[in-house]
């Protein structure tokens, strides 16, 4: 059985496909493969309101254009001081053409002056399957911490560096990839997944 993981971010498939299943439960190999495995399909922009018609717009186009079941995600970063930005434009939040350093200092520079207690943060995630057939399902999963005062740490992608995870004194990017997943919003929302690819499977 293939499953297309609908994403252009390598880190992203690393860590989506280290919480999935290899196996059915009825024993039948997964493989999963990604848009460049497939000849480079190029997704749709993220024109949703929302993370959730975000995820499903591109894991929909994704399933219909392979001909093979599509998981998608959509993450966003909530900052309570900003109400809630950047949330849908997280990825574009310093502009279109923004890299995660963009991103990550325009966000430093609008907290610039304020103690922890005022960077609260959350990550949300949502994870989506699509089928070729048309059905949908969807799963959330978020992660609370605050924005810290620099970067720390090597690992990881995008705000690691500066999301220091609430009840530690750790960024993301200060922990191994097995630590993040385990606790993460995309974490938490493929685990969701995971398990309904199992009972679908069944
Ligand atoms: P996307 O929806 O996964 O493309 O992510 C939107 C934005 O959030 C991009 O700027 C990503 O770099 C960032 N992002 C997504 N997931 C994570 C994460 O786990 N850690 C840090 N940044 C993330």
């Amino acid at each position: 059985m293939k499953i297309l993981i609908a994403t252009g971010n390598e880190h992203k498939f690393k860590e989506i496909t280290d919480i999935l299943p290899r196996k059915t439960k009825t024993g039948e190999d997964i493989e999963y493969v990604s848009l460049a495995d497939i000849g480079g399909l190029k997704l749709p922009p993220e024109t949703g309101n929302t993370l959730t018609e975000n995820a499903e717009l591109k894991a929909v186009y994704a399933a219909r254009e392979s001909g093979l079941p599509a998981i998608s995600d959509d993450t966003g970063l909530e900052v309570e001081f900003l109400d809630g930005r950047p949330g849908v434009y997280t990825a574009r939040y310093a502009g279109e053409h923004a890299d995660a350093d963009d991103n990550n200092r325009k966000l430093l520079n609008e907290l610039e002056g304020l103690f922890l207690g005022k960077r609260a943060a959350r990550f949300r995630t949502v994870a989506c399957l699509a089928t070729p057939q048309g059905k949908v399902v969807s799963f959330e999963g978020a992660l609370d911490g605050f924005i810290g005062f620099g970067y720390r740490g090597e690992n990881g992608f995008g705000y690691d560096p500066i999301f220091i995870v609430a009840g530690t004194r750790k960024t993301l990017a200060e922990m191994t990839d097995k630590e993040k997943n385990a606790i993460s919003h995309r974490g938490r929302a493929f685990k969701q997944l995971a398990q309904h690819l199992q009972v679908l499977s069944k």
